[in-house]
């Protein structure tokens, strides 16, 4: 399995070199390649970077915005979040609708959805990935996993939200009582070492980091993460990971 990370950058105004585009990441096994997440920042842009599918994890401007003129390819989402898109112009044909923790084959790439706490509004899901003998996790956008257990056990990566480093940034839905918004990467670092996985690899990048001064960031985040026998880094935009 091969992982590029097309954007990096939360939704947030501010960019950089390293993090221009809205968070999206590119999974390519054999022939194929699945993108995930779609966001203002790549509307018409899918044409040239024909991916054979467009995966969603949920319906905020800067993951699915981009399909507003349409998809050339299938989009596959719960539905959930394609009650929120349903306007945009994708052919009935290509909107595929994921269930939660229904593993689907898609483009030899087998996607898991697990539901996440990060938005009322815009109902979000994490895929557990797996291709070949690789395994990973991806949410760029979570306060909390549902059945985290299960979406880490055996994973290689987890790929989690640098929206905040360690200050969380969160609000109480009034109606439902629930804390929604970003945790922080230092919590998804524990994340990691509770459930045994080795290595953390940020992307969704916020303020903090965007902003920031990213090499003591990532050298502070590697000492910290060390320390919970985790390895951390921030992925920048055009980063390849191969796993196999
Ligand atoms: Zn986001
Ligand atoms: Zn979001």
């Amino acid at each position: 399995m091969k992982l590029t990370f097309l954007g990096t950058r939360g939704y947030i105004d501010s960019y950089n070199s390293r993090h221009r585009r809205h968070t999206s990441t590119m999974v390519a096994y054999r022939d194929k390649k699945v993108m995930i997440d779609c966001g203002e920042d790549w509307l018409k842009k899918l044409g040239k970077i024909s991916p054979n599918a467009v995966v969603i994890t949920h319906p905020h401007p800067d993951h699915a915005f981009g399909l507003k003129a349409g998809s050339p390819c299938p989009v596959y989402a719960i539905q959930q979040a394609w009650d929120k898109i349903k306007s945009f112009p994708i052919e009935s044909r290509n909107r595929r609708i994921l269930a939660i923790r229904g593993a689907e084959k898609i483009a030899g790439i087998t996607f898991e959805a697990f539901s996440v706490v990060h938005s009322i509004r815009a109902p979000a899901v994490g895929y557990r990935i797996q291709a070949g003998g690789a395994a990973i996790f991806y949410v760029p956008d979570v306060v909390r996993i549902r059945g985290r257990s299960e979406a880490f056990r055996g994973i290689d990566v987890y790929i989690g939200d640098g929206a905040t480093i360690s200050r969380p940034i969160l609000r109480r839905d009034k109606r439902s009582n629930q804390l929604i918004g970003h945790t922080t990467i230092r919590e998804q670092l524990i994340w990691c070492r509770k459930e045994g996985v080795s290595r953390m690899v940020i992307t969704h990048c916020g303020s903090a980091i965007v902003k920031g001064n990213e090499d003591r960031i990532n050298e502070g985040l590697r000492q910290w993460a060390e320390e919970h026998g985790v390895t951390a880094e921030i992925a920048y935009d055009g980063m390849e990971l191969t796993l196999e």
